[in-house]
């Protein structure tokens, strides 16, 4: 009984702290889970303004984006040159156009995620979420185990979301700024419509939630989404194993699905895997 009015008191305590917060910096009486105590029992929970927050993240998402697609296209599409012409899978070279499209609605998709991942340490430094940080806390599988749930998960989140994005109604304001550059380069890897950046972030918004996640396991999930989506994007068939003949390559979405799917809208809705084409029909025409 007092254990439960302890945990009411300290949620409301907590509502209270979230509520008066400003958009300056915020400080929070001692709570416990939440920051670190200091003299006086007064612990800062944020050290620096949620604007700073979101600046920052801001910075890193969009430095990663020119670094792993700008670092990718540069190789195939510019150094590699002739020696890997014979594995393009597209129709005809990359426009400027599209490429600059595609860049305009990255640095869009930046700012929504840049604000989800601020809204992600609000709640965690306020102890609302399942992250942690010792890693022996559910023991060293787990890390593993969470690691492909959550890839998992997202898969299945994504092929469905992706599927109802290609309805006629929806196409057209959900989804069609990804598929603007007809073929794809690594640069289409993280260009969405705003309502879809917004759909694909809150995903990592609500796992926090739902599944305890080692903080290091959440930015190795999003490090994997980001490569794995400039592979996607790629425009060129690299790997022999990433083919439909392959016993293991068939089960993974790579360049040469994706291309298939920004080609002939109808298949292949993954993300990482063709578990949910195959079972559901859409691994084929
Ligand atoms: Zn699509
Ligand atoms: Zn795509």
């Amino acid at each position: 009984m007092v254990s439960v009015r302890y945990q009411v008191q300290d949620f409301v305590q907590k509502s209270k702290v979230f509520h008066n917060h400003s958009i300056g910096t915020i400080y929070m009486l001692k709570i416990s889970g939440c920051g670190a105590p200091c003299a006086g029992g007064n612990v800062k929970l944020m050290d620096y303004s949620l604007l700073f927050y979101c600046f920052a993240f801001f910075t890193i998402i969009l430095g990663r984006y020119f670094i792993i697609a700008g670092g990718a296209y540069l190789l195939f599409y510019s150094l590699l040159g002739k020696n890997i012409a014979k594995r393009s899978l597209r129709q005809a070279a990359p426009m400027a156009e599209a490429i600059f499209n595609d860049i305009k609605l990255s640095i869009l998709s930046a700012v929504v995620f840049a604000v989800c991942a601020t809204f992600i340490i609000l709640e965690y430094k306020l102890g609302f979420t399942l992250l942690y940080t010792d890693p022996q806390k559910y023991g060293l599988w787990y890390l593993v185990f969470s690691f492909v749930g959550v890839l998992f998960l997202q898969d299945t989140y994504f092929y469905f979301m992706h599927r109802m994005f290609h309805h006629p109604l929806l196409f057209r304001q959900m989804h069609y700024g990804h598929h603007s550059s007809g073929d794809p380069t690594p640069w289409s890897s993280f260009a969405f419509d705003p309502p879809e950046a917004i759909l694909q972030a809150v995903f990592f918004v609500g796992i926090i939630f739902i599944i305890p996640l080692h903080l290091i396991t959440l930015g190795v999930i999003l490090m994997t989404m980001t490569v794995w989506a400039v592979f996607n994007h790629l425009g060129f068939y690299v790997f022999s194993w990433s083919s439909k003949n392959h016993w293991l390559g068939k089960w993974f979405i790579g360049p040469t699905y994706h291309s298939m799917h920004h080609s002939n809208y109808k298949m292949y809705y993954g993300l990482y895997f063709t578990f949910w084409d195959k079972l559901l029909g859409t691994d084929s025409e």
